[in-house]
């Protein structure tokens, strides 16, 4: 290892923080030099197959010379003015291609700096909602369990109350109502469609809840159709539904959480088309910015809007320094074109069929649970949680970076990934297990 290389490291590992990560005993990590289309170069000269797309947001790969022009433009007029009392061109752009591909009537945006920001925004907007409505007792959420919606601290309290740690932080963090994951999956094309009816047994828990305290219950948030850090799970559209029409009978706002899922990565535009659920709120953001920085929004109706502004604010109460950020929203703006101009459907649809197809061998092994595919990601879900340290050597000595956490081995490559390219991926991910497990 070269002298400047092992000083990186030294620094890194004496004084920087990394996701969840250990201080005293960390992990090793590895240096990436820079990043082109669908791969990473890694400092000592390996280049690695990316399967993470930097955890959902890397839609169009690294390094687009489109994305790249859109941030130069934008960096030499200004990269940042404050939007309190401003406005400026980027922002408008931005809204007018999200609107151009949002859902029916969500069309008041509030831009914020990360997913889990857009969450907290959400959860306000929900409870100044019912403030305003005079309904100050409605101000808990319901969520699902297996759910993640972020780490800051309210975004924290409807995340899984298991992985979530919530004993951890009881003392101050509020507590939510959870109802359990719904059972009926996904009905997806590598199912038997015995395996993915819905159960009628999987929403009687919500209405349950809503009948004994839908008082107290500003909104219920959930990731529509794709459970993702909670579980890699995918769900029946039908739950939705269900819980749309519950949720209207019973005043509850209805919130989802398509961070993860927004712009394509499920094969519809929005996790809640397959649905055809529109909700009251909507949280976007990693790929809203084709993975080039961080900006999210959260996006709701007319009549919520209109209802915080009449309360007693008369305002909705947030405001983040980096709002609407114009060299993010420059960026996001193209992204946006560039999905809209591409066959992504097509793509995302062959990626669907190439994971599956690549990662299906592995259901046989005995340490397998089970295998899944929708969309552009592919999960291996294991019997036991996998040792990350070694395997995550041994995917890199396999050429591929792929970031597997407690019992999954999940893909979510940037679409343009190619076939092959996703079956030398899903092969890189097969021998690196069949070396971790001894065998299949
Ligand atoms: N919601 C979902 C569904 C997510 O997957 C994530 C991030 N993994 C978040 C919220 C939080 O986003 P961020 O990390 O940008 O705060």
């Amino acid at each position: 290892m070269s002298e400047a290389l092992d000083h990186l490291l030294s620094i890194d590992r004496e004084h920087i923080w990394h996701p969840y990560a250990s201080m005293s005993s960390p992990s090793p990590v590895y240096p990436v030099a820079s990043a082109e289309g669908v791969y990473l170069n890694l400092s000592d000269r390996r280049r690695l197959l990316d399967g993470m797309s930097s955890w959902w947001a890397a839609i169009h790969g690294y390094n687009h010379p489109r994305l790249n022009q859109a941030v130069q433009q934008q960096l030499s007029r200004m990269s940042h003015v404050m939007f309190g009392g401003l406005t400026h061109e980027p922002a408008t752009r931005l809204t007018q291609a999200l609107l151009d591909i949002l859902p029916e009537g969500l069309d008041k945006i509030f831009y914020a700096d990360s997913g889990s920001v857009a969450v907290e925004v959400a959860m306000k907007m929900a409870l100044q909602y019912q403030h305003a409505l005079g309904l100050t007792q409605r101000y808990k959420f319901a969520a699902i369990r297996a759910g993640y919606h972020g780490d800051t601290w309210h975004a924290m309290s409807v995340c899984d109350p298991v992985t979530g740690m919530h004993s951890l932080f009881s003392k101050g963090l509020a507590t939510q109502y959870f109802l359990p994951q719904p059972s009926s999956r996904f009905p997806s094309p590598c199912l038997a469609s015995s395996e993915c009816r819905f159960n009628p047994e999987d929403i009687q828990p919500l209405r349950e809840l809503l009948v004994e305290r839908g008082h107290e219950i500003a909104a219920l948030i959930l990731e529509p159709i794709v459970q993702g850090a909670g579980g890699m799970y995918f769900y029946h559209p039908e739950y939705l539904r269900q819980a749309q029409a519950l949720c209207q009978e019973y005043g509850v706002l209805l919130i989802f959480d398509e961070i993860a899922t927004g712009f394509g990565r499920t094969g519809k535009l929005f996790a809640a088309e397959h649905a055809g659920v529109i909700p009251d709120i909507m949280c976007i953001g990693k790929a809203l910015t084709g993975g080039y920085m961080t900006l999210s929004a959260t996006i709701t109706t007319a009549h919520v809007a209109q209802t915080i502004c009449a309360g007693e604010a008369k305002c909705f109460m947030h405001g983040p320094t980096f709002m609407a950020n114009p060299l993010a929203c420059a960026v996001a703006a193209e992204s946006i074109r560039l999905l809209q101009e591409s066959d992504w459907q097509a793509q995302v649809g062959m990626l669907e069929q190439a994971l599956y197809q690549g990662l299906l061998p592995a259901q046989a092994w005995s340490c397998v649970a089970d295998v899944r595919a929708l969309g552009a990601i592919g999960v291996i879900e294991m019997k036991d949680p996998v040792n990350m340290a070694s395997l995550q050597d041994r995917l890199v000595e396999q050429g591929v970076w792929v970031r597997p956490f407690g019992r999954l081995v999940y893909l979510m490559p940037p679409y343009v990934m190619s076939q092959e390219q996703v079956a030398q991926l899903c092969a890189g991910v097969l021998q690196a297990l069949r070396e971790e497990y001894g065998g299949e």
